[in-house]
């Protein structure tokens, strides 16, 4: 069989999760809305997912900031396109608005999850299926002696779960109490030689590629997940384009 990296080590893969390995849209809304309805009792909000929440979701980088859009969703004069058009003003507006702050909704997004499971965890993972063709590509990683990992803004521990109930063990999972993600691919990079970040987000990217101490991390905009309209037009140099079956060919072939 040939080697695929005749002259050097095989790269470490680092996954991010949500909208790469696993869509669990369903769990996003089910969980936002319900630590947004612990916070203010009173929001209408729908029990199965607005299609706005979609729209928004590409936008969306931590997890706090789901609980923030569902209860903005609720607002009956709440203004869409300037909310898609302008997200970042448009969030520290609303927590002001609201009164809260990104370690409360986080505290509550978690507290919400961290019942889930206790209470019921076959109920909380059939909310998340992984994406097609993903649990088969990880399990042939370890066959083929590659090692990968997990790098999510999530907390470690859910997403920990998930991967266990499917029989997945990474090499290791970083979660968001890990740091920010090129924190934890700077000091990957300490460790290992080459590193590449698998990503469904455009701008954590370009924040990767930003960054001269990065420069050796290999970056991959993964076609599924939850991309922006414009997301794939354009892609810099330094980011290649994932599809399907380029991602279930041999690693040798993603370059
Ligand atoms: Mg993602």
């Amino acid at each position: 069989m040939p080697q695929p990296f005749p002259s050097g080590a095989s790269p470490l893969l680092v996954f991010d999760f949500d909208g790469v390995l696993v869509d669990g849209m369903a769990e996003y809304w089910w969980a936002a809305r319900s630590a947004a309805l612990r916070l203010a009792p009173g929001l209408d909000l729908p029990t199965v997912a607005p299609p706005a929440f979609a729209r928004l979701r590409p936008l969306i980088h931590q997890g706090w900031e789901m609980v923030l859009m569902a209860a903005e969703l609720a607002r009956p004069d709440l203004q869409l396109a300037r909310l898609l058009g302008d997200y970042g003003s448009a969030v520290a507006e609303a927590l002001q608005r609201w009164g809260w702050d990104a370690t409360l909704l986080q505290e509550c997004l978690e507290q919400v999850r961290a019942e889930a499971i206790a209470a019921d965890l076959p109920a909380w993972l059939g909310l998340h299926r992984f994406y097609p063709g993903v649990v088969e590509r990880l399990r042939g990683l370890a066959h083929e002696g590659v090692d990968w990992a997990v790098l999510t803004t999530k907390g470690g521990v859910f997403a920990g779960q998930i991967l266990a109930a499917a029989g997945l063990e990474p090499w290791a999972l970083y979660g968001h109490e890990h740091g920010s993600k090129p924190a934890v691919l700077r000091q990957l990079l300490k460790r290992r030689d080459p590193v590449w970040f698998v990503e469904d987000r455009r701008p954590t990217l370009e924040v990767v590629r930003a960054d001269p101490e990065l420069a050796p991390v290999r970056c991959f905009l993964v076609s599924w997940g939850y991309l922006g309209p414009d997301d794939q037009r354009d892609l810099p140099a330094g980011i290649g384009w994932l599809e399907p079956a380029r991602f279930a060919a041999p690693l040798a072939d993603w370059i």
